[in-house]
């Protein structure tokens, strides 16, 4: 059966609706009256969270994470547990769950987003559906976004291919962050906006700050522990 093509434009095409997408297309939605097309090839938001084992956890600030416009649920202290004293760390189903809201509840009854889900971006703008035999040419009168350069993989889906691949996402996030320090309006966006982890880490007061040093060393001892348990470490744990 032969397959028709359908034509869709917006200002910005953004590929790629994980963290990176959801929160420039929430940041476009506040700042501007543009449309966006948002293709991703998953059945829903979220990204690599989707396919996050059940123990995996956010380990940075909740408050840091998601989109501008909407927390990522109410922080609530652990009691027990290594994390016992510090906030409760969110589950990928509750990261997939939070994403999954806002796509509704905010990106779409705003009418300027079209989202192809189950859609996969191939070069030239060129769309096609998992589920269906629709495909679709998108064009973007401003500019593609790619929401997919970071390549996360997990090892869920895809085995570590070098034990360095955490590093590696590390330098893409260092370099970014130095690039946007160099673009004016990107250096004010930062200074205002809740989302940049490496602000306001100085400890509000002495009691939070003997928490932090607390949490470090509690982090020290267990790293080693945790890091010997890596599929690419044989040797036995001390
Ligand atoms: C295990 C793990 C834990 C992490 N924990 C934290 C944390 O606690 N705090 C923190 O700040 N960061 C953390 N990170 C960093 C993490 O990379 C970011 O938080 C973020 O989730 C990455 O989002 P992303 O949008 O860049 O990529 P992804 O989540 O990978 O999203 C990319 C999306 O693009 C889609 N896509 C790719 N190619 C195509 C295509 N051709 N067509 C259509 N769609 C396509 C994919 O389906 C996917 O949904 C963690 C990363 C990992 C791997």
């Amino acid at each position: 059966m032969a397959t028709r093509t359908e034509y869709l434009e917006a200002d910005y095409v953004i590929v790629g609706v994980g963290a990176m997408g959801m929160a420039f297309a929430d940041e476009l939605l506040s700042a501007s009256d543009a449309t966006m097309i948002i293709v991703d090839q998953r059945p829903q938001p979220g990204g690599h969270w989707n396919d996050g084992y059940p123990f995996l956890r956010l380990h940075g600030a909740r408050s840091r994470y998601g989109v501008g416009s909407r927390f990522l649920g109410a922080c609530e202290i652990d009691t027990v547990s290594l994390n016992a004293g510090m906030g409760r760390l969110p589950s990928p189903a509750e990261i997939c769950g939070y994403y999954d809201t806002v796509m509704p509840q905010r990106l779409l009854p705003s009418g300027r987003v079209t989202y192809l889900r189950l859609c996969e971006h191939i070069e030239g703008g060129r769309v096609t559906s998992r589920l269906s035999r629709r495909s679709f040419r998108v064009d973007a009168c401003k500019t593609v976004v790619d929401g997919t350069y970071t390549n996360t993989k997990l090892a869920a889906t895809h085995p570590p291919s070098v034990d360095r691949d955490w590093a590696r996402m590390l330098i893409i996030n260092a370099e970014n962050q130095r690039r946007w320090t160099k673009n004016p309006d990107l250096a004010a966006w930062m200074t205002e906006s809740r989302l940049d982890g490496t602000a306001g880490i100085v400890p509000s007061t002495e009691a939070v700050a003997a928490q932090m040093t607390s949490a470090r060393q509690r982090f020290k001892q267990e790293i080693g522990r945790a890091h010997c348990n890596t599929p690419s470490r044989s040797a036995p744990c001390a």
